[in-house]
């Protein structure tokens, strides 16, 4: 049985998985936002189920068919964001909310007429990249913009797609993926930076700068 609740766990072990390496249930209970209690039920279940594996001081890993589901889970999620920018004319701030249902009822069928319609998109619109149907995924970069240094240009690749309202800020400025930026100053003391994009100056405050993925001349 695959219901929406198990996808919906699997994709989100496999953000924590990514971002951080190593999943606790507490990072997976704040990222879910359910009570401790109820993440260890699940995993419990999970494990039951073969989903992901859960080693004492190690915790929890999916397995291989675990990951298989959440990268499918993936894939619609993002193929669908695609599309309703692509296809539809949606704006990048309306299509998560959306995407979140539509990625648990999507056919096979309907996922691969969207993808040969989009031209088979290797990243969705905010960057993320979009899982193959054989699950591979390109290596998501790490540097946030926050950690980029005075002086430095780097081009935005990513940006976290979940908040609209933010995704409505950064689309205001300019700043999208493949967008270049130069890091014109830092203020001390977790203050925030400013960068310029052509030739605009633009203040970015820190929790905003630490949601945007960068990727630095000549990194894949
Ligand atoms: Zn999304």
């Amino acid at each position: 049985m695959q219901t929406k609740a198990v996808e919906d766990y699997l994709k989100a072990i496999y953000e924590v998985q990514e971002r951080e390496g190593r999943v606790a249930t507490s990072a997976l209970a704040e990222r879910l936002q359910i009570s401790a209690a109820s993440a260890t039920g699940m995993i419990k279940k999970l494990a039951e189920m073969g989903l992901v594996s859960h080693e004492p001081y190690q915790g929890v890993r999916l397995t291989e068919p675990g990951r298989k589901i959440a990268l499918e889970v993936i894939r619609h999620h993002r193929l669908v964001e695609t599309y309703l920018v692509e296809a539809m004319g949606l704006t990048w701030d309306k299509v998560h909310d959306e995407a979140e249902k539509w990625e648990h009822v999507l056919s096979e069928e309907l996922e691969d007429r969207m993808d040969e319609m989009l031209g088979r998109p290797t990243h969705d619109p905010h960057g993320a990249p979009i899982p193959t149907r054989e699950g591979h995924i390109p290596e998501t970069p790490r540097l946030k913009l926050s950690e980029a240094v005075a002086g430095e240009t780097v081009t935005i690749a990513q940006v976290a797609d979940d908040d609209a309202a933010m995704l409505r800020y950064l689309g205001e400025r300019g700043l999208y993926p493949g967008v270049a930026v130069t890091v014109t100053h830092i203020e001390p003391f977790e203050g925030p930076l400013t960068v310029r994009r052509e030739d605009r100056d633009i203040s970015l405050g820190r929790p905003v700068a630490e949601c945007i993925k960068v990727r630095r001349p000549g990194e894949a």
